[in-house]
């Protein structure tokens, strides 16, 4: 069989998974489009502001959206956050004290949060243990899931704060569904009433109807909830006191979110929210055919093809370097921006081992356009993420198995 009668194949099998895709798109669209009614959206919303940006209703009223939408009392959303690894380490300053502990439920977190907490990099950074935070980690069981007894076990009053990371990240295992997280949210909270629950909700918005109900979700907009179009930014939202807290992290205390102004339009923020349930399902059948034709080809991917999907990211395992290499080499090539470069393996600030990256999208670094990166260590596993458009998905997919099968 040729590729195309391959893919053509794939497709077929995948009918009924992208059926449910299509669901959970409608259901996640209608619940946007409600919060844009309830707030009765309009140009005025989409107007720049300058200087301190008092009474920005452009800013609030986005942030109130971004609230209905994620079923939290309060949010901030600010192209002032300048990645999601700011939007985690705000959240993170700007709840914990000196003395208190973070304990980290769902074991390692994404890699750039190691410098924020002070488990890497130069001391004297500013890390949350320089200012006396205590560390504490509970690992993953076998199967990938959070042990909720340990947590439990590790769970004193000394800790303030409870982080959950959703997406699988650079890590083989599956992401977390929203009952699994709202499980132990509640044993946290059934055991400890000074515990507050974050959830590293990055990646995994819009991809099932609910998100976690966790005092805290913070994220990016550069991905799933940007839904393409949003240039920068990031969000955090849950429950007011604590969206206080944080917001006077981000600017300072007793400001906190009354300033800050945008002297763009504010039109893309709401425009790719409104998109991003058709774009994150766009970029999850992307997945979902990769998953397919690369198991198809004989290599072991996560999640299988027909799973369930918390975040929207696709990992295979390559284990050869050279087969990982041109595979994100192929995916850069068929991007619609800088498909003429060649990626290279670099020491990215934040992360640990070289990171090899395809990025040939029009928000520099925007993962929910088609993307594809690794840390370039055994057992060599290829992160494939994001697609504005299912078909761009299937040709970069064409042009990666032809490159690999002429290696
Ligand atoms: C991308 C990501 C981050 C960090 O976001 P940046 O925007 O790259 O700083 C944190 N956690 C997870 C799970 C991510 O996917």
């Amino acid at each position: 069989m040729n590729i195309e009668q391959r893919i053509a194949q794939a497709e077929s099998a995948l009918q009924g998974v992208f059926s449910k895709i299509d669901a959970i798109e409608l259901a996640n669209t209608e619940k946007v489009l409600n919060a844009f009614r309830e707030e009765q959206v309009s140009y005025r919303h989409f107007a720049p502001s300058t200087g301190y940006g008092y009474d920005d209703i452009g800013r609030d009223t986005l942030g109130k959206i971004f609230a209905k939408v994620f079923g939290t009392e309060s949010a901030i959303v600010r192209p002032q956050i300048a990645s999601g690894t700011h939007a985690l380490a705000l959240t993170m300053q700007g709840i914990l004290r000196p003395g208190d502990v973070l304990l980290c439920a769902s074991g390692r977190p994404y890699d750039t949060l190691e410098e924020v907490i002070g488990l890497s990099g130069e001391s004297g950074n500013g890390s949350l243990m320089e200012y006396g935070v205590e560390y504490r980690e509970c690992e993953l069981t076998e199967n990938g899931e959070i042990d909720i007894e340990k947590v439990l076990s590790m769970l004193d009053e000394r800790v303030r704060l409870v982080h959950i990371q959703r997406s699988r990240g650079y890590a083989w295992r599956p992401a977390l569904t929203a009952d699994e997280i709202n499980r132990v949210i509640d044993a946290v909270h059934a055991k400890s009433s000074r515990a507050v629950v974050m959830v590293d909700n990055c990646y995994g918005e819009f991809c099932q109807t609910e998100e976690p109900h966790a005092d805290l979700l913070a994220g990016s907009l550069i991905k799933n909830p940007g839904g393409g179009l949003a240039p920068t930014g990031g969000y955090i939202a849950g429950r007011s006191d604590l969206v206080d807290l944080v917001a006077y992290r981000m600017t300072s205390p007793g400001i906190g979110a009354e300033v800050g102004s945008y002297a763009a339009s504010y039109q893309p923020f709401y425009q790719g929210l409104f998109m991003a349930p058709h774009v994150t399902a766009q970029a999850i059948k992307c997945s979902a055919l990769a998953s397919k034709l690369f198991a198809d080809m004989g290599y072991a991917v996560e999640p299988a093809f027909d799973a369930s999907r918390n975040d929207i990211i696709q990992a295979i395992r390559f284990e050869e370097a050279d087969k990982l290499i041109a595979f994100v080499r192929a995916v850069q090539a068929v991007s619609p921006v800088d498909s003429y470069v060649t990626p290279e393996a670099w020491s990215m600030p934040g992360y640990q081992d070289p990171v090899i990256m395809a990025a040939g999208t029009f928000v520099a670094g925007a993962s929910i356009e088609l993307s594809a990166d690794a840390p370039v260590r055994a057992p060599y596993i290829g992160y494939l993420q994001g697609g504005l458009t299912y078909a761009h998905g299937k040709l970069a997919m064409k042009l990666a198995i032809e490159t690999m099968e002429a290696l």
